[in-house]
């Protein structure tokens, strides 16, 4: 909850995920006032309108982080369902029809809040977030995961390497929404990583549990990441690197 400076009125903003795929997330941010809500990288369209519509919600937006169809081939479908507008990157579209394009510095306004748009190339060339500052979160697809980063099918060591420090140079408190599930293999990854680091020891043991319950791992915060990311903890790109091969080849 935050006071629109604006208006001078409270934005109500919830934050819901859908499971779907093997580990994907697909995200709805939802303004319970109005009843908006925005479905962040919908990999398919019947399990979202369905997640959408058991809530009593109402799906007025679409927004994509990359182009990947694991985070847009839901697109039409719910375009089609509710003539939802799709905001997102100009890669997007090679596989979707996008209603406005956006990069580095635009604004969006999503359910009622407003988004800063950031250009995070590297694991894909044209990839975004979208921070809502006033919200205290940002929605960064596939660049980080929880302890974890994406993987460079189409940028370099040091960009990602950039996008990470950016994301962790925010507020201690923001909350980071990632695209996927891989918090207990990028944990053990990192007990590999840094065996001395006791809050990665935590982190590993409280991520077995909570899978093992079938609990969601995310949204993480920057301060969790700055603590037990080794990716994030890296002292410079070239560190960055060799720890990004290695975890490529890690079992
Ligand atoms: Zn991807």
């Amino acid at each position: 909850m935050v006071v629109d400076a604006q208006h001078g009125r409270m934005v109500m903003i919830e934050v819901a995920a859908v499971s779907v795929l093997t580990d994907n997330y697909v995200w709805l941010i939802h303004n319970s006032e109005s009843g908006e809500t925005a479905a962040v990288d919908p990999s398919v369209a019947d399990p979202v309108l369905e997640a959408v519509a058991t809530r009593g919600w109402r799906l007025t937006q679409i927004l994509n982080t990359h182009w990947h169809p694991d985070h847009t081939g839901g697109n039409q479908g719910i375009q089609a369902a509710t003539g939802a507008p799709i905001t997102a990157p100009a890669e997007a579209e090679r596989v979707s029809t996008v209603d406005r394009i956006v990069r580095e510095g635009d604004r969006v306004t999503v359910a009622g809040a407003e988004a800063v748009v950031w250009d995070i190339p590297a694991h894909t060339a044209g990839h975004i977030a979208y921070y809502f500052e006033d919200e205290r979160m940002i929605f960064v697809g596939d660049t980080m995961f929880a302890m974890g980063c994406g993987r460079l099918f189409e940028g370099t060591a040091q960009e990602m390497f950039a996008n990470l420090q950016r994301i962790a140079a925010l507020p201690a408190d923001v909350r980071i929404y990632c695209g996927h599930e891989y918090t207990l293999a990028n944990a053990r990854f990192a007990a590999h990583a840094e065996p001395g680091n006791a809050d990665v020891a935590r982190r590993l043991e409280q991520a077995a549990e909570m899978r093992g319950r079938g609990e969601i791992t995310l949204p993480t915060t920057v301060a969790e990441e700055r603590a037990t990311n080794p990716f994030v903890r890296a002292s410079d790109s070239e560190e960055f690197a060799r720890l990004r091969s290695a975890k490529d080849s890690f079992r």
